[in-house]
């Protein structure tokens, strides 16, 4: 669905979803190692022990839970994985399992070992998440033949494997499904200094000349992804050969920020019309999604998985059982007089 600035979600040059175009570069830009994922410290830490620990006993790792908004890092997370644990991977999600066929199929083609990466596992069905139970707990799968009375039931073995479920939407994953996972873990946005060094990292693997400050002046724009940061890096490389010298250096990454229409906190027009709607059109809110979503042009699902998280993490908007509210952080961003500095109703009260 376009907006009301014209382009849509997949087009926009700061959306963590992925594009076609960062499909072709992302293989040769992720990381196959955990000593080469950059940030998610704590994440790696454990991990690592975790590894370690079944590679000791021979054993596959526990079935594990991603969750994150998109453009962290859950595939490669699982691609590093399988590497270490010196496995196959095979890649599905949610949307594309429709049929008890399609996962019985994935399921009996898997080795000893072997990783099964489900990403956006909240949308798999409720009819496949039964055929999952007895394949996590059992490695069994129980297959009905036939149809009424004459009907039977049975069951296959399988091959001990590791799924990974990614997820978004950690709250939509039923509970039964949820509790079948032996690791959980969130994965963060991540820091300005790690974003330079993924930018850095991908700039010596494409082979670009990029200055310190200007991958640091890039990572600051790019909303805590490492997605969007590659995908900055390969719009300044374009504005470098074309404006510069070749060279991403501060200027040159301010030029193309500004050139693309993305602030220095990684805001774009997107981003801005959601402020600028909640505070002309609902005196700063509360507002309820659907209705902000139709107010702007946008769908609510992009709002809640692209804008809000980080709205929300740079501390200008916050949700509230009554709807989204901005705080005064975004009225300063705007340029506009916070009503509360006034004396009028202060959102903090709401
Ligand atoms: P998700 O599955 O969460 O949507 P991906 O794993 O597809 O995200 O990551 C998107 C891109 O970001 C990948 O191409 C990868 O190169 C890069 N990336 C993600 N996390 C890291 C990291 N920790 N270190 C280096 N690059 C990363």
């Amino acid at each position: 669905m376009a907006n009301e600035i014209g382009f849509t979600d997949h087009e926009r040059l700061i959306s963590p979803i992925e594009h076609a175009e960062d499909f072709d570069s992302e293989s040769n830009l992720r990381p196959q190692r955990l000593c080469d994922y950059i940030g998610q410290e704590k994440i790696k830490e454990n991990l690592s022990i975790y590894l370690e620990a079944a590679k000791m006993r021979g054993e596959a790792l526990d079935h594990l839970l991603l969750y994150g908004p998109p453009g962290l890092g859950k595939t490669t997370l699982a691609g590093i994985i399988a590497n270490e644990m010196g496995v196959n991977i095979r890649i599905t999600s949610g949307p594309a399992i429709e049929k008890p066929g399609d996962l019985a199929a994935l399921l009996t083609n898997l080795e000893e070992g072997d990783v099964l990466f489900i990403d956006e596992i909240h949308r798999l069905s409720r009819q496949i998440e039964e055929v999952l139970y007895p394949a996590l707990e059992d490695y069994a799968l129980d297959i009905i033949i036939g149809k009424g009375p004459s009907a039977q039931s049975i069951r296959i073995n399988l091959p001990k494997f590791t799924l990974i479920g990614a997820t978004t939407r950690a709250g939509q994953l039923s509970s039964p499904l949820r509790d079948r996972f032996g690791v959980i873990l969130k994965l963060e946005m991540y820091t300005h200094e790690e974003l330079s060094k993924i930018i850095t990292r991908s700039a010596d693997i494409l082979g670009i000349p990029c200055e310190d400050e200007g991958a640091l002046q890039l990572a600051k724009c790019s909303r805590g992804t490492p997605r969007i940061a590659n995908r900055l890096l390969k719009r300044a490389r374009d504005f470098a050969q074309v404006r510069g010298n070749g060279v991403i250096d501060e200027e040159i990454a301010k030029e193309a920020l500004c050139r693309m229409d993305i602030d220095h906190l990684g805001l774009d027009s997107l981003d801005r019309s959601v402020l600028g709607a909640i505070i002309r059109m609902y005196s700063g809110g509360p507002v309820g999604l659907e209705t902000l979503a139709a107010a702007i042009g946008e769908e609510a699902v992009t709002l809640e998985d692209v804008c809000e998280p980080y709205l929300m993490q740079i501390g200008f908007l916050s949700r509230t059982p009554r709807g989204r509210i901005v705080t005064n952080l975004a009225y300063s961003h705007m340029g506009m007089a916070d009503p509360a500095a006034n004396g009028q109703q202060s959102f903090d009260d709401l």
